[in-house]
């Protein structure tokens, strides 16, 4: 990968970032991202944040194998804190990151209330705690795409200021998720499922049909069957 040719899921993040849109990419890494952005002039500005100094030496490498230096920006700094009000960012991606660490950065990046334009946010677990940190930082969800890439299921939520108020199965699965039911999004749900009910198998060939552990496994894979069946009704 470089930043001409995207992984499948960097370049779906890419795709949801609006044309001319003024970006801070917050953990950077080799600033793919931004760097294709520009490249292929869908952007005209874009700050590449690094908390750390090796993903940043990529980073600035690869802006200055592009000639991107007027235009790409890197900077050594921890989260949001990387962006200066002068920048105009309107505009943030967070990628490639578990979504507690997302929601951490965020809510640092959240100290004066303000609000980006457009939050691209792909966490790799716990996107429930990014939809719910959404909600009740007055940020409402306007895309979800769950991508298979080289083996992995990735998912990518898109969030812009606004009111919305979310249910505890629409946190855990995507609102727009559960009403698009996007033949990924069931596959990843449908493996999930298989996969709680074969552990569950194993509890009953131990007799474990009563612990809490078995209950709780019950209750995920009801909870995903109710989400899959909704394409039906
Ligand atoms: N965003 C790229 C992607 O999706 O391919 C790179 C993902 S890489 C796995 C995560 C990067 O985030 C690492 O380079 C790490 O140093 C950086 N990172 C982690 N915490 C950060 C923070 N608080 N602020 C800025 N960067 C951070």
């Amino acid at each position: 990968m470089d930043a001409l040719h995207l992984s499948d899921r960097l370049a779906a993040v890419a795709a949801y970032v609006p044309d001319g849109a003024r970006l801070a990419d917050i953990g950077s890494d080799h600033a793919y991202l931004p760097a294709n952005l520009l490249l292929n002039q869908r952007i005209n500005f874009a700050i590449a944040g690094e908390v750390a100094k090796g993903p940043l030496q990529n980073a600035e490498e690869e802006i200055a194998r592009h000639h991107l230096t007027d235009v790409l920006k890197p900077r050594l700094a921890d989260g949001l804190a990387a962006v200066m009000p002068e920048d105009d960012i309107d505009t943030v991606v967070i990628a490639g990151m578990g979504g507690r660490l997302i929601t951490n950065i965020l809510e640092a990046g959240h100290q004066h209330g303000e609000h980006y334009a457009h939050l691209i946010l792909q966490a790799n677990t716990d996107v429930a705690a990014v939809r719910s940190w959404l909600m009740k930082h007055h940020y409402r969800i306007t895309a979800e795409r769950m991508i298979l890439d080289d083996g992995h299921y990735y998912e990518i939520v898109v969030a812009e200021p606004g009111m919305a108020e979310y249910s505890d199965q629409a946190l855990q699965f995507g609102p727009l998720n559960i009403a698009e039911q996007a033949s990924v999004w069931r596959e990843y749900w449908q493996r999930e499922q298989q996969r709680l009910q074969s552990i569950m198998q194993q509890l009953a060939d131990q007799n474990q049909q009563q612990s809490a552990a078995y209950a709780n496994y019950a209750q995920q894979v009801a909870q995903i069957q109710e989400v899959l069946t909704h394409a039906s009704e």
